[in-house]
This record gives C-alpha cells, structure tokens and sequence, in this order.
C-alpha cells in the first residue's frame, strides 16, 4: 500500500491510524535514509498511544522506554543506526525490553531486520518533491488491521 504524506499532519495521521491498531508483540519498521520522517513518524506514533511529554530521539541510547499509563501498552522506541553488527541488538538486552511490548524501530536493516515477524509493519518513507511517500506492507498479523 502507497500513502501520499503530503506534510505534517499527514505524518501525524497516519502515526495515530498506527497507533489505534497497535498490539503488543508487534513491530513498526520505519526505514528510509536520514531525514526521511522516521522519528516524525514514530513521535505520531507514540502520541497516539497517548504519550504526552518530549519523545527524545533515541539515536544516542538506541533504545527508549514507554510504559502505561504515559502510553496505551509498553512501547520501546529504537534507533538502530549506532548498531554495527546486527547481534549487537541482542548484546544490548532487546529481547528483554520487547518483552510484552510492541515496538517501533528506526533503521530496522541494522538490527537484522524484524519483516520476517507476522507481527510486523514495515514503512518504507522516501522524500518526494511534495513531501514523502510511504510504502507499507504488513505481515499476516497486519492484514485488515490497517484502514483502506
Ligand atoms: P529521520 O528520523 O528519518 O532522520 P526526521 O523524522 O527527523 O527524519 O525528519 C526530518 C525532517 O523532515 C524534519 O524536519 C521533519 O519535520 C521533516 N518531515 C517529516 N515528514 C515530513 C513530511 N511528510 N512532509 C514534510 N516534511 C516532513
Ligand atoms: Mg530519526
């Protein structure tokens, strides 16, 4: 599926339709290069699970935490540009922090990718002279969850 993000609210809508479907156990893959809207999107994203506060990008700490009641479930935030080998996300303790969580996950190819997982969404952004361009696709979990 092909999503025109003509501007901001445009990203904010789509990171609310997320978030309004969002389980734990699932992943979000935002991937497209730096400046692509990932961190824009995640930030939709976690306001619509109804976090209010500063969402820091978490480039620096790789992964971010968000636990109920700031969100609607336990959400884990990651940016996975710093990893340099992918089993460098199992020597940070991630299968520890998506346990019970869902997670949304910026530069997903670094950590090995997650789109084998049936529980995945991957959002490919691409900048377009009119905005960015979305291309999503769902794994088996996915598959009606997302409004048409
Ligand atoms: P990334 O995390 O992929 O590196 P960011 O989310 O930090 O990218 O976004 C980079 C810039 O692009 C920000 O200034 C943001 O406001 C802008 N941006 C994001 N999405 C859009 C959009 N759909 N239309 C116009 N500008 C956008
Ligand atoms: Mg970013």
């Amino acid at each position: 599926m092909k999503i025109a993000l003509p501007d901001l609210a445009a990203m904010d809508r789509l990171g609310r339709a997320i978030a309004g479907v969002l389980r734990p156990g699932d992943v979000v893959a935002l991937s497209g290069g730096l400046g692509a809207g990932k961190t824009t999107l995640a930030r939709a994203i976690i306001a619509g699970l109804g976090h209010e506060g500063e969402v820091p990008s978490p480039s620096f700490a790789i992964v971010e935490l968000y636990d109920p009641p700031s969100v609607r479930l336990p959400l884990v935030h990651a940016d996975f540009y710093r990893l340099e080998r992918p089993e460098e996300a199992e020597e940070i303790g991630l299968d520890d922090y998506r346990d019970g969580a869902a997670m949304i996950a910026e530069w997903p190819d670094h950590a090995g990718g997650f789109a084998h997982e049936p529980g995945c969404l991957s959002v490919a952004l691409e900048v377009m002279d009119d905005g960015r361009m979305a291309i999503v696709e769902g794994g088996a979990d996915w598959l009606g969850r997302m409004p048409q």
